[in-house]
């Protein structure tokens, strides 16, 4: 049978313990037909030749808030604790429209793809106007990219004790009933498919008990999967002591989270025990290095997550945490972290990529799908650059060359067989339009005038 596409002479790297030197990988229908090495290559309408490349699944980003990067690096907050960060950015985010998520979000994947991201999540929890998840998947879709939307919420405001103004927080009602519709509307269960929807609560500080138990009991209902912070702060511990007589992660065993349908953002604070309780469970979690480490709090340790039985997938988190979304760059941050806490056995290149690839699918409970390049997965994948500078003297380890050199950047990444980055640049349709508009957008928000 004829292939759609074929990626020839690649030094392919199909999944943890299956890699292929001079290897070539057949596309059919938005899924991988086939992969091998030398003669015995199919027939093909489109060839890509991947010489001297390394080709990898398309990484998995397990934790994102895009709309935030309408202000990056915004200048008054940039020395700020999370919470006086949070307290100095919600006011901006008030601002936000139909018109700046779908543009957000349309340059947030955007530059996804250039850093080989091929699905990704989005913690949207922000709703100062209804239909802004709507606005999103909009985006996701023109582009063609594999997004996992997730219905973030915020019940309580300063006047509750909280951190952002009321006018970004909703009702209860408000948030069951739009969850329910998102649910109904968008998420699509099916195999290879390229829309699904979670359920978010921004934390556990964030929102009331209510919220907490009705998101688990709809994802129950509705099949959905369940994602929120938590254990990111020592702040959180002592609200939740003052509020709750507990810890977080009691709080969210009680509220009905603790199954194989959650997965958590960071997961810093845990005792052992807790994460003990919490693998078993089957809950997983996202670590994400550079926004831990700009953010200047802990970082979880995710080798030793992984050792006591809990899956760990990769984030960039917010791009005005980290204020950039490249996933390579977080994989190679995810092992240089690994490595100066534990030692220079912790953590390979190799573990850093099953992070990103089989980890986040984890998180996202789609690892028969995405995460490896094994024949019937999505045709979700990358053909990594790196200039032939940065790359000489590196002989004889194709895997740990790409993640301990570098900058790698995608050259050509392909979501469900098409492909969506050509040499290095996304195809998207009109983007230089969306920059513009983006530009004016973040100007508004920041009051920023042209000129400045
Ligand atoms: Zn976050």
């Amino acid at each position: 049978m004829v292939a759609d596409l074929l990626i020839d002479d690649a030094y392919l790297y199909v999944d943890r313990g299956w890699e292929i030197a001079g290897g070539w990988i057949a596309i059919k229908d938005g899924r991988v037909q086939a992969v091998g090495a030398g003669a015995d290559r199919p027939e093909a309408r489109r060839v890509i030749s991947a010489r001297e490349r390394l080709v990898t699944p398309g990484l998995i980003n397990a934790h994102h808030h895009m709309y935030q990067n309408l202000t990056r690096a915004f200048a008054p907050v940039t020395g700020a604790s999370l919470f006086d960060w949070l307290r100095g950015l919600y006011p901006r985010w008030a601002m936000l429209t139909d018109e700046s998520v779908y543009v957000s979000t349309f340059v947030a994947i955007a530059e996804l793809l250039m850093g080989g991201c091929t699905t990704s999540m989005d913690h949207m929890y922000v709703h100062p106007r209804p239909l802004l998840i709507d606005a999103q998947i909009r985006a996701a879709r023109e582009i063609g990219f594999r997004f996992y939307a997730t219905r973030g919420s915020m019940t309580r405001s300063v006047e509750d004790g909280g951190l952002p103004p009321r006018s970004v927080v909703q009702d209860e009602d408000t948030i069951l009933a739009d969850s329910v519709r998102l649910a109904e509307t968008y998420h699509d269960p099916a195999p290879g498919a390229m829309t699904r929807l979670a359920l978010a609560p921004c934390s556990l500080f964030s929102v009331s008990e209510r919220i907490m138990v009705e998101s688990a009991r709809l994802a129950e209902a509705h099949d959905l999967r369940l994602h929120t912070h938590l254990a990111e702060d020592h702040d959180e511990d002592r609200y939740c002591a003052e509020i709750y007589g507990c810890t977080p992660v009691e709080y969210f065993e009680r509220v009905g989270w603790a199954g194989p349908r959650s997965w958590v953002a960071h997961f810093i604070y845990p005792s052992e025990a807790e994460i003990g309780r919490l693998a078993h469970a089957g809950v997983c979690s996202a670590q994400c290095p550079c926004s831990n480490m700009m953010i200047g709090g802990g970082s979880a340790d995710a080798m030793r997550l992984r050792r006591l039985g809990m899956r760990v997938g990769l984030g960039c988190d917010g791009s005005a945490s980290t204020d950039h979304a490249s996933m390579w760059l977080e994989t190679r941050m995810a092992m240089l972290l690994g490595r100066y806490r534990n030692g220079p056995t912790a953590m390979t290149a190799r573990d850093a990529l099953d992070l990103a690839t089989r980890g986040g699918a984890a998180c996202l409970g789609w690892e028969d799908e995405i995460g490896h390049l094994r024949p019937g997965a999505c045709a979700d994948l990358v053909i990594w650059h790196l200039s032939d500078v940065a790359l000489a003297g590196a002989l004889s380890d194709p895997v740990e060359a790409w993640l301990r050199c570098g900058p790698a950047q995608a050259a050509t990444t392909i979501v469900h067989g098409r492909v969506l980055l050509e040499d290095g640049y996304p195809v998207a349709p009109h983007l230089p339009e969306i920059l513009r508009a983006h530009e004016r957008l973040a100007r508004r928000m920041q009051a920023v005038p042209v000129g400045r």
